[in-house]
């Protein structure tokens, strides 16, 4: 383990997560445009944009600034004003922000001959680039970037790998998560779980986090964040008691339905409200979701985790 590492807990199949993750990205995420493109200056005006309005909207209007400036030679030479009136036009926050871009458009032009720096330093120079947007940029247009460490990216952090409530773990955490060299697609993938899987009322089950398996919160039911200080309104008993299925069949290789039942629930009664029925039903949704392999031994009902 590097020191990058600590914060992760030691056992950690950390190859198992990021294939799971990335494969999890890949087979489907939401479609916006500025994903399929690596021109760094499209993928700056989408963040800048993104910095204060939400992302839905945010098509829109850099679909039109892109017609309207499509590079930044484009934009260097248009009207300051043109741009400003294009910013409130379309509710995009602060006019500051379409002032920053115009001259980080110039400095391009006049100080890079018109091809943008690849590194999240480099690009720091850029007028009103801070650090979260210049390795944003190093990431999804030259694919060097580091770990993105944003709100969404703290709070699955936290939940999934105790990662405590502090910058630099959560710096160091997201940091030993992301291989080697996969900074676009990791970046994208990480964001993306905590966009539409880790929100602030989680949708584990409903998204089909592909981290359950490993997550902390999942298998304790508590689901408070940085961002989320007290347990978030949903039904969560359900989930934590599929979260206890996950841990305790983690621990043990595999276990027969009555032997696991008491483990997950003291009041376990074969026959009871809480028993072999109840338990099932539970083994059966986490086999849908490729969670759980259930088998029949001698008659048994067995559980596994599936690997
Ligand atoms: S299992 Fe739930 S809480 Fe854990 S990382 Fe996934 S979405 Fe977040």
């Amino acid at each position: 383990m590097t020191d990058d590492a600590v914060e992760l807990p030691a056992d950690l199949d950390l190859e198992a997560v990021r294939e799971a993750l990335l494969e999890w990205y890949e087979a489907d995420h939401r479609p916006f445009p500025w994903r399929e493109t690596d021109d760094p200056y499209a993928i700056l005006v989408c963040e800048v944009m993104s910095q204060q309005t939400q992302l839905d909207r945010v098509v829109d209007a850099w679909e039109a600034f892109l017609e309207r400036w499509p590079t930044t030679a484009d934009l260097a030479a248009a009207d300051r004003a043109d741009v400003v009136g294009f910013w409130s036009g379309h509710r995009l926050g602060y006019n500051n922000r379409a002032k920053y871009l115009h001259e980080a458009a110039s400095q391009v032009e006049a100080e890079y001959d018109g091809a943008f720096p690849r590194e999240p330093d480099e690009l720091q120079e850029l007028m009103g680039v801070g650090p979260y947007t210049a390795n944003a940029v190093a990431s999804f247009a030259f694919n060097e970037g580091d770990a993105v460490v944003d709100t969404n990216v703290k709070r699955v952090c936290y939940r999934a790998f105790d990662v405590p409530d502090d910058d630099a773990a959560f710096e160091r955490a997201a940091t030993a998560l992301m291989p080697d060299g996969r900074s676009r697609a990791w970046n994208n993938a990480i964001m993306e779980l905590g966009g539409v899987a880790c929100t602030q009322t989680p949708r584990c089950d409903e998204a089909g986090c592909p981290w359950r398996e490993w997550c902390g919160a999942y298998a304790s039911g508590d689901f408070t964040a940085p961002d989320v200080p007290t347990q978030p309104s949903f039904d969560g008993s359900r989930r934590q008691f599929r979260g206890r299925i996950v841990r305790t069949l983690r621990e043990y290789d595999e276990l027969e339905l009555d032997v696991l039942g008491p483990r997950i629930r003291v009041d376990y009664n074969p026959q009871g409200e809480h028993g072999r029925a109840w338990l099932l039903e539970l083994l059966a949704d986490l086999e849908t979701d490729g969670l759980v392999t259930l088998e029949t031994r001698d008659g048994e009902p067995v559980a596994r985790l599936r690997r």
